[in-house]
């Protein structure tokens, strides 16, 4: 048996912070690493391959009592990766999340030579800077009705390299006139609010992400109601919009698309379940100015 050492080391600190992360998340050893990654201001791979011996520092602590707290640690460390990028966050945007790379990989089929690219309500601006990466010839515009996110997401523009082809506008798709002198898109982008009001939503969505970006009235559909009929005056020929929905929600957003015109290709999510229409002007009809 070695001697009991009087300093608790990082691999040590990561276990027990595990054992006390287990109940309230699924991924309690990954957040303790991540966590124990940030406070020594290292990757993850770092941490891994040169730091498990040292001594934990003083700072782990407190982030695990948040984390335990339920707050998200995206939050925490300031920073997100989406779609291969790293993206600062902050609790004015919602944490970026895996399945929303579904939207930007059926972006990317739907229209590959895409040039104009919208997206309604860009938060943090993963989705239309995550497309901007991937598509060197297009220039897009963010719109954002909260000012304090549209600061981040001119923060991560600018980080990315990408606000030379990025405009980040204040505005609000449910005022009338947002739109005006924008034009037509190869592409729409919209991740809009799609929970439902009664939703029993995780802690650490319930009580930290914006409820702005989540809740849509009781049936969740509240904001596609307002969005989709705006998009065939949006739409340039040819041109597609992406929707996230939630993964029950297939059906009636699908309904809301065909009233206004528009007909709907589904997308699924990495888990397997509905998470992304994409909507077009049927081949052969005419943009109308619904
Ligand atoms: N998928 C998000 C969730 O975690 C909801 C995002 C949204 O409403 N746009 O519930």
């Amino acid at each position: 048996m070695s001697e009991p050492s009087a300093v608790t080391t990082v691999a040590q600190a990561i276990r027990a912070a595990t054992d006390v992360l287990g109940p309230r998340t699924d991924t309690a050893r990954l957040d303790a690493e991540l966590l124990m990654a940030h406070a020594l201001g290292v990757s993850r791979s770092v941490l891994f391959l040169q730091r498990m011996g040292d001594a934990a520092p003083a700072a782990f602590a407190d982030l695990i009592a948040r984390r335990a707290a339920h707050e998200p640690v995206a939050y925490i460390c300031g920073h997100q990766e989406f779609f291969g990028l790293d993206f600062v966050v902050s609790p004015a945007v919602l944490i970026p999340r895996a399945d929303s790379e579904t939207l930007v990989e059926a972006a990317l089929t739907a229209n590959p030579d895409a040039r104009r690219v919208l997206d309604c309500g860009t938060g943090s601006g993963a989705l239309l800077l995550a497309l901007l990466a991937q598509l060197p010839a297009a220039t897009g515009t963010g719109i954002e009705r909260s000012a304090a996110a549209l600061e981040i997401a001119r923060a991560n523009a600018a980080a990315l390299g990408l606000a030379n082809r990025a405009a980040l506008h204040q505005a609000d798709w449910s005022t009338a006139g947002w739109a005006a002198g924008l034009g037509r898109f190869d592409l729409v982008l919209a991740n809009p609010p799609y929970v439902e009001a009664a939703a029993d939503l995780d802690a650490s969505v319930r009580d930290y992400e914006p409820a702005e970006a989540l809740f849509a009235g009781p049936d969740g559909l509240d904001a596609y109601r307002i969005l989709v009929p705006q998009l065939p005056a949006l739409l340039a020929p040819g041109g597609a919009a992406l929707l996230e929905i939630g993964h029950t929600q297939t059906a009636a957003v699908t309904a809301i698309a065909r009233a206004v015109g528009l007909e709907a290709v589904l997308h699924h999510d990495l888990g397997g379940r509905p998470r992304v229409l994409a909507l077009q002007i049927p081949l052969g009809k005419a943009a109308t100015s619904a």
